[in-house]
């Protein structure tokens, strides 16, 4: 079973120090910065985690969302079915939104222009939303959100798989311990939250996956 692995702490902690002159180039699923790109036209709440990026003029942050490009806002709600992201990529998986309509190849498509726009601008880490069937960097829905018992599963979303593939280091907003971590590579004077935990270290992700995570060991 593919899992993705959790976040290259050490990537992170030897990223260089970046300054205002050549600031560090970040690519965020554009919602996590307030981008009224969601499904409903809105951003799905407020994500400090990320926002406080924007105060630093040692960041670049470069915004895109993949879902927005192809198929506009608003639009349907979408879940990869049959796999994950990479699974979708190598033809094993479908995208289908839930009444049914199959945008995978829509979704495809939006994937290679994240890609392009990831080496365009040559970032060096993405910061992406999780559990989204294009940004899930972590978890995804496993089919139908909508389903009665719905379920998630260890995975990428088809954006995150492509990038990470690509060769790319992503980490979900929830990785509290990552982003902690990187605001220090940005700020001299943080101090870092040494009760910070990435999202493979809650106790949600360790209890419901507790049957992979055995089994991966
Ligand atoms: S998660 Fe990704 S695809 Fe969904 S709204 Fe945010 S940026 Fe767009």
């Amino acid at each position: 079973m593919y899992i993705a692995r959790m976040t290259d702490k050490n990537y992170i902690r030897n990223l260089r120090i970046p300054t205002k002159e050549n600031p560090i180039r970040i690519l965020v699923s554009a919602c996590l910065i307030g981008i009224k790109c969601g499904v409903d036209g809105d951003s799905y709440g407020e994500y400090p985690s990320v926002l406080m990026l924007l105060n630093y003029d040692n960041v670049k942050l470069i915004q895109f969302c993949p879902e927005d490009f192809v198929f506009g806002t608003p639009r349907e709600m979408c879940d990869i079915h049959g796999g994950n992201g990479l699974d979708v990529l190598e033809g094993r998986a479908k995208v289908l939104t839930e009444s049914g309509t199959d945008w995978t190849e829509g979704m495809i498509k939006a994937s290679e222009k994240m890609l392009e726009i990831a080496q365009e601008n040559e970032v060096e880490l993405a910061i992406m939303m999780d559990v989204s069937a294009a940004c899930g960097n972590r978890v995804i829905y496993d089919g139908n959100r909508f389903a009665e018992n719905k379920k998630y599963r260890i995975g990428m979303g088809v954006c995150g798989a492509r990038l990470h593939k690509a060769g790319f280091n992503i980490i979900s907003w929830r990785d509290y311990e990552s982003l902690e971590i990187l605001y220090s590579r940005i700020d001299p004077d943080h101090k870092i939250d040494k009760s910070a935990k990435d999202f493979d270290r809650h106790e949600w992700y360790i209890d419901y996956f507790k049957d992979e995570i055995d089994n991966d060991k």
